[in-house]
């Protein structure tokens, strides 16, 4: 993977992230002080907050893994006395949101080296492919791109594939191809990182 490339997107989400938070804390502070002085906080003022709580989600997903942005963003905010229970909780809700979604799909990411290692055994790919070209998969980047965007860089045992991403944002997210009459690709591993 261009090394250059993954930077500046771990460059651009971060700045994203930094960014969306900062507003999401602001706009959570506004709809605790309502409830604070007895208030019913405006709709406005929530529907700010929710704007802002999905923004997020959106901007943890990328290169940057997960476990990293809540140690970097997440657990200094927690641990600070700047900031008021309820502008913690908003922020914190959506980290746990993004783990838990994480965690569903089942793609583990893993270092450079274990990659590596894993699909140490894999082989030219050979099998037919033909029918998979308008599937779609969830790479190791943190999006979802089609198959026949994707080259196959090696077959494994247990009908499995290794995908590239097309956006060169990840070195490889390794599928598993899945169901007989409604075919689908269920992503297993992939790396990000050197
Ligand atoms: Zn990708």
């Amino acid at each position: 993977m261009i090394a250059w490339f993954r930077k500046m997107s771990e460059r651009a989400q971060r700045q994203n992230v930094e960014r969306t938070i900062e507003l999401l804390v602001r706009a959570a502070k506004e709809v605790d002080l309502e409830l604070l002085h007895g208030r019913t906080p405006s709709e406005d003022g929530r529907r700010c907050l929710i704007s802002m709580q999905r923004a997020l989600l959106v901007d943890v997903v990328g290169p940057v893994p997960i476990d990293v942005l809540r140690k970097d963003y997440l657990e200094p905010i927690l641990a600070s006395d700047r900031f008021g229970e309820g502008e913690k909780l908003a922020v914190r809700h959506v980290f746990e949101s993004a783990e838990k979604s994480g965690r569903r799909t089942g793609l583990e990411i893993v270092s450079w080296e274990e990659f590596k290692r894993r699909v140490l055994m894999g082989w030219s790919p050979r099998m037919g492919m033909s029918i998979y070209q308008a599937l779609s998969f969830d790479c190791a980047c943190g999006e979802r791109h089609l198959f026949g965007q994707a080259a196959p860089l090696k077959e494994l045992p247990g009908m499995r594939l290794v995908l590239s991403c097309p956006r060169l944002a990840a070195n490889g997210t390794c599928v598993k191809v899945k169901g007989l009459f409604r075919i689908r690709l269920e992503s297993e591993f992939g790396s990000v990182g050197d």
